[in-house]
């Protein structure tokens, strides 16, 4: 690579496509050319486990979908990430109170999820389970061709740099877009969240028990209905719609038995919002 020595500046630049660029230019950043993006773990499934929705049910739901992630084992490939749930909720109210802001209260939804991830991995140890950090996400491969099944905590470490959401002062970015993030970095096969309902439905099925299913809708169209109420974090559809890799996730109900591997086998069980844009 030759160096270039700019006239007036005397600035040392190394030559490439990107020398000297601010790289927020408009029109240099459509004039890019990317190859397509490398999928380094295209046969892996990302499943969630909800925190609120599976974890805080205790023994009633976790074992069961323990269960059916293991007779699964021989068959695919799974990374789980946890949610945080009630515990999460119950310190971000105190930390709201006490003026805390949103970089403080992402902290702490880090450890909650990370207790979550803690019990989960415990649970499948006997199978091969294994807690990972999220420095470890280069390992996976590794973990998972000696036939164990990572657990990772889904809270995305922006931490005390979590970005302030438009309204109020939760974080915005939450373990649902962390369990989008991983899919999205590792270029998994699925991204599949694991909750207590049928998947997405125009408004909240527990408040509104009419409330229409949604089986299948675009991440454009979902933000354009601007609904009252979200079965995932709002952010994912946002990430969904800038994605490369992960074209398109489900929700599906893990309480009823079967789900998990019907959805793990391809078909469509719950709700798929896709990326229409
Ligand atoms: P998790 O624990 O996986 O993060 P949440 O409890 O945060 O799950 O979100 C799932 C819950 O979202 C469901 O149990 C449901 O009560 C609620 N919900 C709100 N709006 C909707 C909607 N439009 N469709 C489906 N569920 C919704
Ligand atoms: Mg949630």
């Amino acid at each position: 690579m030759p160096l270039i020595r700019e006239r007036d500046s005397k600035r040392l630049h190394i030559k490439s496509k990107l020398m000297g660029e601010s790289l927020v230019g408009k029109g240099f950043l459509k004039s890019l050319e990317y190859g397509p993006q490398f999928r380094a773990l295209p046969d892996v499934n990302i499943l969630k486990i909800g925190g609120q929705s599976i974890t805080d049910m205790g023994a009633r739901a976790v074992l069961p979908i323990i269960q059916e992630i293991v007779e699964n084992m021989p068959k695919h490939k799974m990374v789980i990430s946890t949610g945080g749930g009630t515990r999460s909720r119950h310190v971000y109210a105190i930390a709201m109170e006490l003026g805390m802001p949103t970089g403080i209260i992402a902290t702490l939804g880090q450890s909650v999820s990370e207790q979550n991830a803690l019990m989960i991995s415990t649970l499948l140890n006997p199978y091969g389970g294994i807690k990972i950090g999220h420095d470890d996400i280069p390992k996976l491969a590794a973990y998972l061709n000696q036939g164990c099944i990572p657990v990772i905590h889904g809270m995305p470490p922006y931490g005390y740099w979590e970005h302030p959401p438009e309204e109020g002062r939760l974080p915005p970015n939450r373990t649902d877009v962390g369990a989008f993030l991983l899919s999205e970095v590792t270029g998994a096969k699925q991204c599949i969240f694991i909750k207590d309902v049928d998947g997405l439905y125009a408004d909240n099925p527990k408040v509104n028990s009419s409330a229409e299913f949604i089986p299948k809708i675009g991440a454009k169209e979902l933000i354009e209905r601007d609904l009252e109420d979200l079965v995932v974090e709002r952010m994912v559809l946002v990430s969904l719609l800038n994605s490369n890799n992960t074209r398109e996730i489900q929700i599906i109900n893990g309480t009823v038995e079967g789900n998990i591997t019907r959805a793990l086998n391809g078909e469509h069980v719950g709700t798929i919002i896709y990326k229409d844009n």
